[in-house]
């Protein structure tokens, strides 16, 4: 028996096309996390949904659970397309790591709760211009606990202190203060700047956030710092990622040449 599902709320996360006229479309949705659907007929001229799906598109869909099991987008009301990420290689190439990450991060078809809403304003707010490196900051800390990373950034993990000089340890999970660092030569040596800006960003709600400002230099060092843990304690490595990488390259490429 074929089945409509409830209307749901949803953001294009990535597509590909299927068969000869369709393409398997994959949404965040705010009710079964990242989902799969097929949407029949999408690779046809003047297919009637194809501004519904486009990427950084997010709106109300409606699906349709066929017999054959497999759920289709049927039809889809008050979509809007995050405009300026399409059209920024910067905002752009943020905004497709951040729904990488946040695809490897939830398993499809489970609800996501208060992440929904966490996600799509960091969308926004990469659209509205907001630096998206810090936007993707924020999420990249917040999401390390769905990788079974739960850093301590609200004090030393030895003595509870939260007021002294901290720094991040790997091995220990979290922050050391001043007085125990000998405990971990292999501490990340953060500066103050960068410590604080990632216990500010765990807990940060992005729905509640205008504007984002961090120095170049600490920008620098949350990179490194994320990198270097999502690379040890997470393992992982995306293809998104890799481009950003790349990308910074050829900036700085670019700013040695123009000198
Ligand atoms: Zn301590």
């Amino acid at each position: 028996m074929a089945r409509i599902n409830e209307p749901f709320n949803g953001i294009i996360m990535n597509r590909r096309d299927y068969r000869e006229r369709d393409q398997l479309v994959k949404i965040l949705t705010d009710k079964q996390g990242p989902s799969m659907f097929l949407v029949r007929g999408a690779r046809r001229k003047n297919f009637k949904m194809a501004a519904d799906i486009l990427p950084f598109t997010h709106g109300r869909y409606v699906s349709w659970l066929s017999s054959d099991r497999l759920n289709y987008i049927v039809a889809a009301q008050e979509t809007h397309q995050f405009r300026n990420i399409g059209d920024d290689i910067t905002a752009n190439a943020y905004a497709t790591f951040i729904l990488e990450l946040v695809d490897r991060a939830f398993e499809d078809g489970h609800d996501i709760g208060a992440w929904y809403g966490q996600i799509l304003a960091a969308l926004h707010l990469i659209n509205d211009g907001q630096d998206p490196q810090v936007i993707a900051n924020v999420l990249e800390v917040q999401l390390l606990g769905r990788f079974g990373v739960m850093p301590e950034w609200r004090h030393c993990v030895i003595c509870g202190q939260n007021q002294k000089l901290m720094d991040y340890s790997e091995a220990y999970g979290g922050l050391l203060c001043v007085n125990h660092w000998d405990h971990d030569p292999h501490r990340l040596h953060l500066d103050a700047k960068t410590i604080n800006y990632l216990r500010f960003f765990a807990t940060l709600n992005l729905q509640k956030v205008d504007q984002v400002q961090v120095d170049q230099l600490v920008k620098r060092n949350l990179r490194w710092a994320l990198d270097k843990i999502y690379g040890d304690q997470v393992g992982l490595r995306l293809r998104s990622k890799r481009f950003i990488d790349q990308m910074s390259d050829w900036t700085e490429e670019l700013k040695k040449w123009r000198q």
